[in-house]
């Protein structure tokens, strides 16, 4: 097996971004970036997974070194679409992530094809149709992602075809950084200030030409993915999110430190689904915003991000158990579940914040955190659930990020201070004072004002037809904090 070189780029570069040179001519003058050399003329194929972009691709860039005719390849797992509640949202922004990727490959002269199966056998199966001894696939750390390398890994075996993996989906990737002593990360802060010195790797310039076999596009397989509409402004894709993080750095970016907690005003990025689906790098995200006087709070939060894959790098069990046990006995309470899902807890920035998931596919984090916390913290329910939840309406969903923000909240993941509660009323005052969230997504209480529609009396809520409170919140935490001592 001939191994044509190095995968990883590691060489630091914080540029202006967009770049403002010639993407190719700059990554010609810098003569620390090493390029892929292809080994024949035979074509090799990129699977496009999560990094649904041809900007800063290293993927992509492998596959094409030296003009190298190109398969650039998605598959639609079969086991994404199944299940008996698929993600609509995210299923739709994928459609129209793809097909404007199939258009940025188009103008390049090349395209995407599109086949439907297991994600291995078919990438096995497209590699041997054409005569392909390469193939390029952005990294990725979830149980899923793994478990399909490792498929198509064993498969490989059998036949000449060489896997390769490339960074893309982390600013820095998972185990790059390591604690003394070794693992992942386990506490943020520390993390962030490693981050921040790291040697962040070059970025890797949109192909300018791409050259390929003729193949049957298979775009018709598409038509099983939601059809778009326009329900919430957010449309998939590159182009978009290009477009967005432009408007984003031009000014809104400014208020972002002090804006970024109050739910009821769009002062953050919207950025997520983009990030989540690889449509817009997170490399040149934070590169770009790193170049903004006022970027650092956004790029804290890219750190975030980059946090939490790296705990799942280490831990994909984590997605569905305990990162730390507690030993909880949950509680099963259907009614209570259903009050939360459908927003009729009687407590308004609760129910605004689960409308507004139901409503746009979307939540703001302040409310994300306050939902889930009213979740196991006031009505004791076990973090998965919710956390299912979340993954089924969200169009950022994301493993790394919701799992593990979820177990954070829960106490049971990286959180140093397990017994944190929020108070679902005291978080409405503070964060939403004007009560201008809750009037958007509770339209009974949009005749109430502030303070009022944080807890209105009950004569408010029986003359609106807004429930009472399903719990009461001091007793609720008395209950989570003996069943926690257990
Ligand atoms: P901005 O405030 O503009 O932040 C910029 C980017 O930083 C985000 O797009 C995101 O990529 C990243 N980021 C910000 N905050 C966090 C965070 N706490 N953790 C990880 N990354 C972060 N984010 C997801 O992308 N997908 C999820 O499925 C998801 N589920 C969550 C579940 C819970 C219970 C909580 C508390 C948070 C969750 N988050 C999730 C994190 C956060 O709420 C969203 O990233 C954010 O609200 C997206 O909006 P934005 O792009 O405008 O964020």
């Amino acid at each position: 097996r001939s191994i044509c070189m190095a995968i990883e780029t590691s060489t630091h570069r914080r540029g202006i971004w967009p770049n403002p040179m010639s993407d190719w001519m700059c990554d010609l003058m810098d003569p620390s970036t090493p390029h892929f050399e292809p080994c024949d003329a035979a074509p090799a194929i990129v699977v496009f997974t999560r990094d649904l972009r041809v900007h800063d691709n290293p993927a992509l860039i492998a596959a094409g070194a030296g003009g190298r005719p190109t398969v650039s390849l998605f598959v639609l797992d079969d086991r994404l679409l199944g299940g008996p509640r698929p993600p609509i949202r995210r299923l739709r922004f994928l459609g129209e992530a793809l097909r404007d990727l199939d258009h940025s490959l188009r103008s390049r002269g090349g395209g995407l094809v599109i086949r439907r199966g297991n994600w291995a056998t078919e990438v096995i199966d497209t590699a041997a149709a054409v005569g392909a001894r390469e193939v390029h696939i952005a990294d990725d750390h979830s149980a899923f992602a793994v478990d399909r390398f490792q498929q198509l890994e064993s498969m490989a075996i059998d036949t000449e075809l060489e896997v390769y993996r490339h960074p893309g989906a982390a600013v820095v990737p998972p185990a790059v950084l390591e604690p003394t002593g070794g693992g992942e990360y386990k506490v943020f802060t520390p993390y962030y200030r490693r981050w921040s010195a790291a040697d962040w790797r070059l970025t890797e310039p949109a192909p300018k030409q791409l050259a390929g076999p003729d193949l049957q596009n298979g775009h018709n397989l598409l038509d099983v993915l939601p059809p778009s509409t326009n329900e919430s402004g957010i449309v998939g894709g590159e182009t978009d999110g290009r477009r967005r993080l432009s408007a984003w750095l031009d000014g809104p970016v400014n208020g972002y430190e002090d804006g970024r907690d109050t739910p009821a005003y769009e002062r953050t990025s919207l950025l997520s689904a983009y990030l989540h689906l690889g449509c817009l790098s997170p490399l040149e995200v934070a590169l770009a915003a790193s170049e903004h006087p006022a970027g650092g709070p956004f790029v804290r939060q890219l750190c975030w991000r980059d946090f939490f894959l790296q705990v799942l790098a280490a831990r994909p069990d984590a997605s569905t158990a305990c990162y730390r046990d507690r030993g909880d006995m949950w509680a099963d309470d259907p009614d209570a579940l259903r009050a939360w899902q459908n927003g009729q807890t009687g407590f308004p920035l609760v129910d605004a914040g689960m409308r507004q998931l139901a409503g746009e596919g979307f939540m703001h984090n302040r409310a994300r955190m306050v939902t889930a916390s009213f979740f196991v913290k006031d009505l004791y329910l076990d973090w998965r659930i919710g956390a299912r939840h979340f993954m089924e309406y969200l169009v950022d969903g994301d493993v790394a990020s919701n799992q593990l923000n979820w177990q954070w909240v829960a106490g049971t993941g990286t959180d140093s201070n397990p017994h944190r509660i929020l108070n679902p009323t005291r978080q409405s005052e503070r964060f939403d004072p004007k009560g201008d969230y809750i009037r958007s997504w509770v339209p009974e209480l949009s005749g109430v004002a502030a303070p009022e529609i944080h807890c209105p009396s009950h004569t408010t809520r029986a003359r609106n037809g807004y429930p009472d409170q399903i719990v009461d919140h001091p007793e609720a935490v008395s209950r989570f904090r003996f069943l926690r001592a257990q």
